[in-house]
């Protein structure tokens, strides 16, 4: 085998054990290859699939806990392969994360989701809102501000009604240069959702420094684990320090009605889950929450 070869191999096995402090040697094996195919044909695939136009965008509901209706919607992409059918975001943007192609797909999405608003507009049902998720990568591959005033711009779109999730261990990161970008996004109207709160590590601090409008506990505390009482008392606690803060709440992941119950009792604003719907194709959603 050819020295370069063996270098890509040796770098492949040690991205394996990358922050895993744990680990002091790795070796290149069978599944490490496997993983490294199936991550290049993601990769080698990805500018035909735009082309296709295989990257679809499905909406989950997010109900309103006061008037007990679906009154926006999340934003995930869904990649319809060719040959490999339905593949879950799980699968591919963590691979499109390391090498910045992510950027360019997010960008996409996007314009997928204000086409949809602005047709909804249209149509009459302009109360209805939706929220697209952002990659902390794309910072480093554009303006996010500028991108999204001209969305907002082209499709005509009131700002109010497309909200921006940001995963929580974005905010850790270059604080203030966030802090800036978050100001410019919500000077121009947008809402800032704080995705996955509660599953990093940075959570109180951030919120101390970084305005945001809404929170989304992350579903980790609601699955079903030995700690269900503790998990109950936090998020009774976020919930009450959303409401001094002035914060909406989302609970996300939510399966079963005993929580749903709960989440009302504790005065929660917004429930996501499967217990009201999973994610599913925009013509579902509108056939589904539009004639509600
Ligand atoms: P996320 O932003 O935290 O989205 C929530 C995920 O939880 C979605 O998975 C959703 O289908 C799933 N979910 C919703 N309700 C329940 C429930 O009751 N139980 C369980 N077990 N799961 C539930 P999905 O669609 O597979 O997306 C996974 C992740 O991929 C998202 O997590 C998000 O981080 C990322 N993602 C999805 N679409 C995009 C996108 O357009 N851009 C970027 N940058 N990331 C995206
Ligand atoms: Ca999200
Ligand atoms: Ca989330």
């Amino acid at each position: 085998m050819s020295v370069g070869a063996m270098c890509d191999r040796a770098i492949t096995a040690i991205e394996s054990i990358k922050g895993d402090y744990n680990k002091n040697v790795a070796y290149y094996n069978k599944e490490i290859h496997e993983e490294y195919m199936r991550e290049q044909k993601l990769i080698a695939d990805f500018d035909e699939a735009i082309e296709a136009e295989e990257f679809e965008i499905y909406i989950q509901p997010q109900t309103s806990l006061t008037t007990g209706r679906c009154e926006s919607g999340e934003v995930l992409v869904r990649w319809c392969h060719g040959e490999d059918g339905m593949i879950s975001p799980g699968v591919f943007i963590p691979v499109f994360e390391k090498n910045g192609m992510v950027a360019r797909l997010d960008r996409y999405i996007w314009e997928k989701a204000c086409q949809v608003l602005n047709r909804w507009e249209k149509e009459g049902k302009g109360e209805m809102s939706l929220s697209v998720n952002i990659s902390p990568r794309d910072f480093y591959y554009m303006d996010i501000a500028k991108e999204f005033s001209k969305l907002i711009q082209k499709y005509q779109i009131n700002p109010a009604k497309l909200n921006l999730e940001l995963t929580e261990s974005a905010f850790v990161r270059e604080q203030e240069q966030m802090l800036e970008l978050l100001e410019r996004l919500q000077s121009l109207g947008f809402s800032i959702e704080m995705d996955d709160f509660g599953s990093g590590y940075s959570s109180l601090n951030t919120l101390k420094d970084i305005p945001v409008d809404v929170l989304k506990i992350d579903m980790g505390f609601f699955s079903d684990t030995d700690a269900k009482s503790r998990s109950r008392k936090i998020v009774e606690m976020v919930v009450q320090l959303g409401k001094s803060l002035g914060i909406a709440v989302i609970a996300e992941g939510v399966e079963k009605e005993e929580i749903v119950t709960f989440l009302k009792e504790v005065g929660c604003d917004m429930i996501q889950g499967y217990f009201f719907a999973a994610p599913m194709p925009v013509d579902t959603f509108e056939s589904r929450y539009f004639s509600e």
